[in-house]
């Protein structure tokens, strides 16, 4: 009897192991959930290939299953994608088969999945990887107080001469491609985190551009990571990016708090005084299911607009490319509007 009891611990173990490891286990770095912010509206979703060419696409909106577990309890497959979309609000779904064009599809709730995967689901398609986003997770509050200059905005087209706000509406700014937003700032103005987490890096980057010389050549940038997670333990995850502050507040590591002061804004890096503001996807991109946080690596981190992408079709930036339309090896993400209601900068 004893034998017995011993083994139903063990599977019981075993169980719970193998639960966390279902919520925890392809979200990497356990220990950057530190400060995780809970969302609720959100279901989970998992599209997962195996080596024939089969796949599977599954969600459920109760979160009380895991949806990578339902086709594969064993676990033998690839997860592709694994994250969140909104039950009642709208997605975005981006479906690639081998041997066929990418499909899109811009519906409220879990419409836009079950739709997607009918879509492909009676052909004869290998290697379907579906790549879901909620056009709003709303965890940001402004990261500076009262009305600022709204100068230079985030370029969701990825073809160059071409620029879209994200309206997806044509727009006349002087940098193509921008990654961030702008906002004119004066300089030494408190900046604070615009949601919790974890600060990945603090960071006096030497910049070698400035045509004076003369003058002071570092440019100072904290980065932040935020992680929303539904109850289900299923997460996205994206790093704001503040960069030419004059003042760093807050050291690589720390735990910040919604609304904390981290630095106060400048020019350094030789410019005039402003806010460059920029976000980073770091789950569910175009190519990949996580995308690892890495300074050295900034220009190719899938950046996104924190405002998110309000036309009717699927975003640009998370699944065009420059040339071709197709992202099999681009480093896009949709964009998600990332600010709570009523707590986007005010600008004029
Ligand atoms: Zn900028």
């Amino acid at each position: 009897m004893q034998r017995t009891n011993v083994s139903r611990l063990r599977l019981l173990l075993i169980a719970a192991l193998a639960a966390i490891y279902g919520y925890w286990g392809n979200e990497g770095d356990a220990s950057a959930l530190e400060g995780a912010i809970t969302v609720t509206g959100y279901g989970s979703y998992c599209s997962k290939t195996w080596g024939d060419g089969a796949w599977a696409f599954n969600y459920d909106d109760t979160t009380a299953s895991n949806p990578c577990l339902k086709d594969d309890p064993q676990g033998m497959g690839t997860t592709q994608r694994r994250g969140l979309f909104s039950i009642n609000e709208w997605n975005d779904v981006v479906v690639k088969c081998v041997g066929m064009g990418d499909v899109t599809f811009t519906r409220v709730g879990a419409a836009a999945l079950n739709e997607a995967r009918q879509a492909v689901s009676t052909q004869l398609h290998s290697s379907c990887i579906f790549t879901v986003s909620p056009r709003k997770i709303p965890i940001f509050d402004a990261p500076f107080a009262g009305t600022k200059l709204c100068g230079t905005g985030f370029d969701h087209s990825r073809r160059t001469t071409q620029m879209k706000n994200y309206l997806g509406e044509e727009a006349k700014w002087n940098i193509d491609n921008h990654e961030g937003i702008d906002w004119g700032i004066a300089a030494n103005t408190p900046l604070t985190a615009v949601a919790s987490g974890r600060v990945v890096k603090a960071m006096v980057w030497i910049n070698t551009g400035c045509p004076d010389k003369s003058i002071e050549q570092i440019e100072r940038k904290v980065f932040i990571l935020h992680s929303a997670c539904n109850a289900a333990g299923f997460c996205e995850k994206f790093v704001s990016y503040y960069d030419h502050l004059n003042l760093l507040a807050v050291a690589t590591n720390q735990l910040v708090t919604k609304g904390q002061v981290i630095g106060k804004s400048g020019n350094s890096a030789c410019v005039p005084e402003h806010l460059h503001f920029g976000v980073m996807r770091l789950t569910n991109t175009s190519d990949k299911l996580l995308e690892d946080f890495d300074i050295e690596d900034r220009f190719l981190q899938a950046t996104i607009d924190p405002y998110g992408w309000r036309a009717d079709w699927v975003d640009p930036r998370g699944w065009e490319d420059d040339k071709t339309g197709d992202i099999e090896n681009d480093n896009g993400a949709i964009s998600v509007n990332l600010w709570n209601e009523g707590k986007a900068p005010q600008c004029k």
